[in-house]
């Protein structure tokens, strides 16, 4: 089973969008635990300690066993299959979950699963997600029944941001992946909050320009109506009647286009107006920006950090840096997941 896969492609929830694994997932994250602690649950497993891990997006799930050292020694995806609907997606996920436990080389220590959407993570229900269709799913309780194992459920996005702020050692982060879809994870003492009621992070869907154009949430001017991937295409269309994927636009702004170079301003604008919201509300250590977008490496950070110093005054802004995991930020921060569970059940 865990090698069917390829680790290409890009995935369709948008939240983590491009970059490869490649280098990127062999750092390692400083969060490895002491090796007595497990040896008091997992006595027959001393010395390994492996985790599983699955990232379920819209068309692939993440997969992983990741080693007490944070790396991945397997790592690979397969089809979510979201075409033959919510329950068979529940029951690949399943399989590959026995499959990835199978793979290990002892018994895993715990699993770690992430999901798009609207997630209860202290009742391990997977509540809502429009991607997959899915409806208060009790992720967790089938988890258990199948793997016999110790089950964190989270949500994509912060376990996503929870990687990438171990993965650059801040405690404290906003992490906003900018691809279909605009979202941000808050990290906070090392811990990626889900608010009150699991819906912290919403960026995506700030008014940022009141009155403009029509947001998928139903309101208009939100954040992700203007600088979503396909927000940026489709207003360079209508500037130049050509349809271009985002990165050739930024490539385009880069080098001279000034139709290009409107529609890039455009979004530079608004992006820093939803930062500048953001670092208001929380004032974040530091803001990973990942993504397609952030891709766009200098011809988005340049710009974007001149705009945010010239807007925010006096007042000090965080460090802008690009994330360091791509696409694999979310399936490894499901790692994280299993293992401060197991740290908290030792
Ligand atoms: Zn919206």
């Amino acid at each position: 089973m865990a090698s069917t896969s390829t680790p290409s492609g890009s995935d369709a929830g948008g939240a983590i969008a491009g970059g490869d694994a490649g280098g990127a997932i062999a750092s390692g994250t400083g969060t490895t635990t002491a090796a007595g602690g497990s040896a008091v649950r997992i006595a027959a497993n001393a010395g390994r300690g492996e985790v599983i891990a699955v990232d379920v997006g819209g068309t692939s799930m993440k997969c992983a066993i990741v080693g007490p050292d944070g790396v991945p020694r397997t790592l690979f995806r397969r089809p979510t299959g979201r075409e033959h609907g919510p329950d068979a997606v529940v029951a690949a996920l399943l399989d590959v979950a026995a499959g990835l436990a199978a793979d290990c080389e002892d018994t895993p220590v715990a699993a770690g699963i992430v999901v798009p959407g609207f997630v209860d993570e202290q009742a391990g229900i997977a509540r809502y997600s429009a991607n997959i269709g899915w409806r208060d799913v009790p992720l967790r309780a089938l988890l258990r029944d199948r793997l016999g194992l110790p089950i964190a459920l989270g949500h994509d996005v912060r376990a996503g941001g929870l990687a990438e702020a171990r993965a650059g050692n801040h405690g404290d982060a906003l992490f906003v992946p900018l691809g279909t879809g605009v979202a941000a994870a808050h990290v906070v003492d090392g811990i990626a909050i889900a608010g009150a009621h699991g819906i912290a992070g919403e960026l995506g869907h700030i008014i940022v320009r009141p009155g403009g154009p029509a947001c998928g949430c139903g309101r208009r001017g939100c954040l992700e109506a203007i600088i979503g991937a396909p927000a940026v295409a489709r207003a360079y269309s209508a500037l130049t009647g050509h349809d271009l994927p985002v990165a050739e636009i930024a490539t385009r702004a880069a080098t001279g286009d000034p139709d290009a170079a409107t529609v890039w301003t455009g979004l530079i604008d608004a992006l820093a107006d939803g930062l500048l919201t953001a670092i208001a509300l929380r004032d974040p250590e530091v803001i990973i920006l990942g993504g397609g977008l952030a891709e766009s490496g200098d011809t988005l950070f340049i710009p974007l950090r001149a705009t945010l110093a010239t807007r925010n005054g006096p007042l000090p802004l965080p460090p802008l840096l690009p994330a360091l995991l791509g696409e694999n930020a979310g399936v490894l921060g499901a790692a994280h997941l299993a293992r401060d569970l197991r740290d908290r059940t030792v």
